[in-house]
């Protein structure tokens, strides 16, 4: 279209014409939305999409990852028909090899989970995988997976098709016009601005591929990602090759195979990438390439020509360089901005963008339609970002790692090695000698587990248990006989204060937050639909006072969250206080004699009982502590403000000493929390699941005054019965481990998945949580202890099953 048709006003505007924005079109427009107004800065494709080596792969390391990519394969079957452009799709299937146990073990972890929804994937023998793939040398291959329904499509072709589809439902597409603006009124984007004129939009869309960051910060939106140099080769005239061989990925050697118009690609995921346009994307960039750099390249194809020895009678006929963006966890960030609302987001696709755009195009349309995300999509939303990860010089670090681990083997508990030490506690340094083994975790550094002297705390990674297990099992054991120790200075914490913050506290709360200052509530923030949108402790500091803490992952989210239900001139402020305090937990039954033995206050459980928080002294400084406890047992968390968390550590780990103190990790954290059935917030409970079906419907205050969102729905659902209920299992034999997506089996049926999963040092055995489902539909009725079977890596373990915690049950250690 010219630019001469450029409407004034659509119901919403979409920045880029590669395959997101075209599908993100595409589905809008198929979903009965009109409208829709697509505009891209040069042609349709000339992004990064134009050269994408056109893999459609559909399992992903999570089941709803997968399932999105799994829908785009669906759709890419059809769209030939439907649209009448080619898409170059042939559904060849896909071989994935394994030359390590510990692969071969990651990848039949991830058949197991493909079976949760039906994805056909086999377990193959080398010499099944030979038949499917004779020009592969195999020798070193100890076995693999192939997924039939996989295969490869033309990342150009897939883009016209979606336009094509779009447009014939009535989307204008405009090229050569470049948004220069996104306009807003502080609150909701308002439109667009761009060099041909301004189009009014409800909603915006940044589909902008490599260019999403800038374009985003201009109107203070967190979108990190920063482009790389991305490879391949092209091979001609390779001997005995086929058009029908299957995609051929070998993981542990970084390169992936595929059949390409008579010719053979390799492509590389390399562990150290090259990421690109630091000083910003030339403006005249279009169908660019890379010089790249051969010998960085090398070292891959050797390992490929020692695969396919073919190779080595071919000739190269392109080396190709071309960039791509690349986010600091490998996800891409798709969904509505948590700082602008009708601010939508689907760009970072890490190099799964061709095969994961049907998906994206899907969800983001249905998320912009409903105002809400179809399914639970926290570990893609772009609210999980937090501001200074759009830092260059940290995006530049991590994203010569994200490349690599596209490829590399996911191992439970795997650490980030680059971009390191972003935020840090103070106590760090004091922590580091204590022989803390750090993670990484929205950039904080957080003791993992403690490595005893003469142990170098270092991960030795593995599918079975870990070089730590042993010290984070000790560390456990303290806590629960005596007294544990953790910096949990990562909390996110925020202050909401004024005279209306009681009420507009109450309404977004499901539990009652009027109470006297001094009380705890422990409560979650709902969606009108019941889903869990936040779970949090709420501190009563005084009668317009609050604490909120929540954890450190939904710092952006759950700020906007509360922000957005502040309605105009109510007087209250919410102010973000999370690194003005430090926080220290003494957890375990010798934490009352600790505290005691440091402070004047009465700590008592007369005078301090469970769910309160007073300001007491410690060392030098007035510390808030809170009676509160996430692994079980006594204990408080300690509230300090920043420059006293020095001299309270320090008085604490001296007299500890006499208690037995020791200090405890954020595995032993995870073990403790689990056996006590502790929900986890991203995992266990998420936005579409709600308090009654998680069994956190004690903490549902139904008849509170002024009523709370998601109140509504609640009702219905207590009236219906809930279809699917939280359930804690522990695997009858203590050798195997639980990490995450394990299929749960009721007799011959998979009723539902482990969300998370840890070993309980305290109950012998690997503990998950997970929701069951009834098989015909029906609200869930009793769970029987011993109903269930858990699948890991294809084999079926018993579980025992219960409703209620396994450990303590009726409180007794922590009301004490
Ligand atoms: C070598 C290589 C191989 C790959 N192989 C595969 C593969 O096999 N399978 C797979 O799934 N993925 C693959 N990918 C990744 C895939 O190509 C990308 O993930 C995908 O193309 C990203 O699409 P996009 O729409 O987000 O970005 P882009 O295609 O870059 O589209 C963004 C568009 O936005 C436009 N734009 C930006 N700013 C503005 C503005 N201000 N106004 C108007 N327009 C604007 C740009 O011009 C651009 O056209 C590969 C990538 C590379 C580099």
């Amino acid at each position: 279209m010219s630019a001469a048709d450029l409407p004034t006003r659509a119901r919403v505007v979409i920045v880029g014409g590669g395959v997101i924005g075209c599908s993100v079109a595409y589905h809008l427009c198929k979903m009965g939305w009109n409208d829709i107004v697509l505009l891209e800065r040069k042609t349709l494709t000339s992004g990064t999409t134009w050269h994408a080596a056109g893999l459609v792969g559909q399992l992903r390391q999570s089941i709803n990852m997968t399932q999105l990519a799994r829908y785009t394969g669906e759709l890419y079957r059809g769209l030939e028909a439907e649209t009448g452009q080619a898409t170059g799709y042939r559904q060849c299937g896909s071989l994935s090899l394994a030359t390590t146990a510990g692969r071969m073990e990651e990848l039949k972890r991830n058949a197991s989970m493909a079976k949760v929804f039906g994805l056909e994937v086999n377990v193959l023998a080398p010499r099944e995988i030979h038949a499917l793939y004779p020009l592969a040398d195999l020798a070193d291959v100890i076995g693999g997976i192939h997924i039939p329904s996989d295969g490869y499509a033309n990342a150009v072709d897939i883009t016209q098709a979606l336009a094509k589809g779009a447009r014939a439902r009535g989307a204008l597409i405009f090229q050569d016009l470049k948004v220069t603006a996104i306009q807003h009124d502080g609150r909701r984007v308002r439109g667009v601005q761009t060099d041909r004129g301004c189009i009014d939009a409800d909603y915006v869309v940044l589909c902008g591929g490599m260019w999403t960051r800038d374009l985003a910060a201009g109107i203070g939106v967190t979108v990190p990602l920063h482009a790389c140099e991305h490879y391949y080769v092209l091979f001609q005239d390779v001997p005995g090759l086929k058009p029908d061989m299957p995609v051929l990925r070998d993981y542990d050697h970084c390169s992936y195979f595929k059949y390409d118009a008579g010719k053979l690609l390799v492509g590389a995921f390399e562990p150290h990438a090259r990421p690109w346009g630091a000083d910003g994307i030339p403006d005249d960039f279009a169908f660019g390439e890379i010089a790249g750099d051969f010998s960085h390249f090398e070292p891959v194809l050797l390992d490929a020509m020692r695969r396919i020895p073919a190779l080595e009678q071919a000739g190269i006929q392109k080396f190709f360089c071309g960039p791509e963006s690349f986010t600091p966890d490998v996800r891409y960030h798709l969904g509505e901005s948590a700082e602008l609302g009708g601010c939508f987001v689907a760009a970072g696709l890490n190099s799964i963008g061709l095969q994961s755009a049907g998906g994206i195009g899907k969800v983001v349309s249905e998320w912009i339609r409903d105002g809400h995300p179809p399914v639970d999509l926290w570990e893609v939303d772009v609210r999980r970002n937090l501001p200074f990860q759009i830092n260059r010089k940290y995006l530049r670090a991590r994203v010569s790692e994200s490349l690599g681990l596209l490829y590399a083997t996911h191992w439970p508990f795997r650490q980030y090695e680059t971009a390191r030490g972003a935020r840090k506690s103070t106590l760090h340094d004091r922590l580091a000698r204590a022989g803390a083994c750090f993670g990484e975790a929205f950039g904080w550094e957080r003791p993992n587990w403690y490595a005893p002297a003469g142990i170098a705390p270092r991960y030795e990674y593995s599918y079975g248990r870990q070089n730590w297990f042993e010290h984070s099992a000790q560390e456990h054991r303290g806590v629960r006989s005596a007294v544990g120790l953790f910096d949990q200075s990562s909390f996110t914490k925020f202050r909401l204060e004024g005279a209306d913050a009681e009420r507009v506290l109450n309404r977004v709360c499901a539990n009652d937050v009027a109470v006297a200052p001094g009380k705890i509530i422990y409560t979650q923030w709902l969606n009108d639909r019941g889903g869990i949108e936040a779970d949090l402790t709420v501190t009563r500091l005084s009668e317009s006072a609050y604490l909120i803490v929540s954890g450190a992952e939904t710092e952006s989210k759950d700020f906007n969250w509360l922000q957005r239900h502040i309605e105009p001139g109510a007087h209250c402020v919410l102010t973000n206080v999370t690194s003005g305090m430090g926080v220290l937990s003494v957890m375990g039954p010798r934490a009352r004699d600790l505290l005691q033995s440091l402070t004047p206050n009465d700590v008592s459980d007369a005078a301090f009982p469970f769910a309160t928080s007073q300001v007491i002294e410690l060392a030098f400084a007035l510390v808030r502590a809170s009676r509160i406890t996430y692994v079980g047992e006594l204990g408080w968390e300690l509230y300090v403000p920043t420059e006293f968390m020095q001299g309270v550590y320090d008085e604490l780990v001296s007299a500890g000493a006499a208690c037995g103190l020791i200090h405890a990790g954020y595995h032993a954290l995870n073990s403790l929390r689990i056996e006590k059935a502790y929900r986890h917030w991203g995992h266990d409970i998420t936005d579409e699941d709600t308090p009654l079906e998680a069994g956190l419907g004690f903490a549902v205050k139904w008849d509170k005054a002024g009523g709370f969102i998601g109140r509504e729905a609640l009702l219905r659902q207590r009236q219906s019965g809930c279809r699917k209920r939280l359930v804690q299992f522990k695997l009858t034999h203590p050798e195997p481990l639980l990490y995450h997506n394990e299929p749960i089996w009721q007799g011959d049926a998979i009723v539902g998945f482990i969300r998370s999963g840890m070993y309980g040092h305290s109950l012998g055995a690997a503990v998950g949580l997970g929701y069951v489902t009834a098989a015909n539909g029906a609200a869930v009725g009793d769970i029987g202890p011993n109903d269930y079977e858990i699948e890991v890596a294809g084999v079926r373990h018993p579980a025992v099953a219960a409703l209620r915690p396994m450990y303590d049950p009726k409180n007794e250690r922590i009301k004490c």
